[in-house]
């Protein structure tokens, strides 16, 4: 990374303190707590007043409104920076938070003054306050990522104005902080006779509008300290103000996205490096055949792979996070390039560590496996493997690969 700033030096270092004095150990105490079954009572409060006070919890909402704003030039390698210190402690908790900073970036670019003033303020003044960013729907994500532009294609959570009202019907899932937020941004098809990127709309929806359901909260394999859920609308009606963006919102989102995919990135490394910090303590202290680990070559070997994997993602995550801030025009398929490749790579990452352990590395209590659990999900946020795949060669060859889905010209 470029050398960094006194700004991001003792952001990062607060972070630390904050993982390593409070997170960690909160993790270590109790390895049942991620499994309990009432999804409200897995994170206690104080875990996210400690983010509140060392200053994460509200990066992105401008300072006018309370918030931590950031250098403009380099806001996208600092919450690089910030969300993997935190993914280091727990990546659920970094899901957590990185929705609150990604989605007030959207807000302060797409929602009208009043909006902003009424949910910053909300959002400042409550360290248990979460954003959600609701897109998936039950027929699957994946078309809207490539995306596949013709109305068969189409979210079917569909808005309709009516008497100055906006009316919305449909549901979205596997939404992250879908099951505890206080405020989502919804897409809905406000258009089905065109392609999504023609008529997808973006609307504010405050929790407590009528008609609007939790329906559940999805149990994960990892991540579990975010609560990942499922939402109903049934004749959901807004106030017109709450329309963010008409029709055009998909394009309009690519500030939620491209930083998006470099935080999944980033937090996908603080996973790998809290499994590399695990193992290469575990291999200098833990003994067989008389020596300690690291001394038995084939051991040596793996710690030499997972320190290889992890520079390699350190680097092009540098590279691609300067890109998205430098707005460069190679900035998307660089992120998606980032986002792919560290899924693949911090999971390789996460079984060494597991391996390296042996059968203790697989026992619940002892903690290890969690980070394997953990790396995981990665391959399935923001994208799936080919689908990010499939994004950066339409990026690259956007004449011949980019054209391949609905008609042709
Ligand atoms: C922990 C977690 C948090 C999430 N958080 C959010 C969130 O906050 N907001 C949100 O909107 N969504 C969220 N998602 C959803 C996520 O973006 C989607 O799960 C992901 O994009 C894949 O979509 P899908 O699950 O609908 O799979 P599908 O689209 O149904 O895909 C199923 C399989 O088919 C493959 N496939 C589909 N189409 C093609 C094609 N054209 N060519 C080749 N292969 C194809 C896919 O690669 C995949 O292997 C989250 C998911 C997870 C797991």
């Amino acid at each position: 990374m470029a050398e960094l700033s006194e700004e991001q030096r003792l952001m990062q270092q607060s972070c630390r303190a904050f993982v390593d004095d409070v997170v960690i150990p909160f993790i270590r105490a109790d390895w049942r707590r991620e499994w309990n079954m009432q999804p409200e009572e897995r994170l206690p409060p104080h875990i996210l007043d400690g983010a509140d006070k060392v200053g994460i919890r509200t990066l992105g909402v401008p300072e006018e409104f309370g918030g931590i704003e950031l250098d403009k030039g380099s806001e996208v390698q600092t919450f690089a920076l910030i969300s993997r210190e935190i993914a280091r402690g727990d990546s659920g908790l970094a899901d957590k938070l990185v929705q609150n900073w990604k989605v007030s970036v959207l807000l302060r670019n797409l929602a009208p003054r009043h909006l902003q003033e009424r949910w910053f303020a909300r959002l400042v003044a409550d360290p248990q306050f979460l954003l959600a960013h609701c897109l998936t729907e039950p027929r699957g994500a994946s078309d809207r990522w490539l995306p596949y532009n013709v109305p068969e294609a189409a979210m079917q959570t569909r808005a309709v104005r009516r008497n100055g009202e906006w009316v919305i019907n449909g549901r979205k899932q596997f939404i992250s902080n879908g099951y505890d937020a206080g405020l989502y941004v919804v897409y809905a098809n406000t258009n089905p006779a065109v392609g999504m990127l023609q008529g997808t709309s973006s609307f504010l929806v405050p929790r407590e509008t009528q008609g609007l359901t939790v329906a559940r909260c999805n149990e994960t394999l990892g991540c579990r300290f975010m609560n990942n859920g499922e939402l109903v609308f049934e004749d959901m009606r807004l106030p017109e103000d709450h329309l963010l963006v008409e029709n055009d919102a998909l394009g309009k989102a690519g500030v939620y996205f491209r930083p998006g995919k470099i935080i999944q990135a980033a937090k996908n490394l603080g996973v790998g490096e809290r499994a590399f910090e695990v193992a290469a303590d575990y291999a200098q202290n833990y003994v067989q055949g008389g020596r300690i680990l690291i001394k038995h070559q084939a051991v040596a070997l793996r710690i030499a792979d997972m320190a290889t994997r992890i520079e390699a993602v350190r680097a092009l995550l540098d590279r691609a996070a300067s890109a998205v801030d430098a707005e460069a025009p190679d900035a998307d398929a660089l992120c998606n390039m980032v986002k792919v490749f560290a899924s693949e790579e911090i999971l390789k990452v996460a079984q060494h560590a597991v391996e390296l352990h042996g059968g203790s590395g697989i026992m619940l209590d002892f903690g290890v496996e969690k980070l394997l659990r953990d790396a995981a999900i990665f391959l399935h946020m923001d994208a799936t493997v080919d689908i990010s795949k499939l994004k950066i060669v339409k990026a690259l060859f956007p004449r011949t690969a980019g054209k391949y889905a609905g008609p042709e010209a």
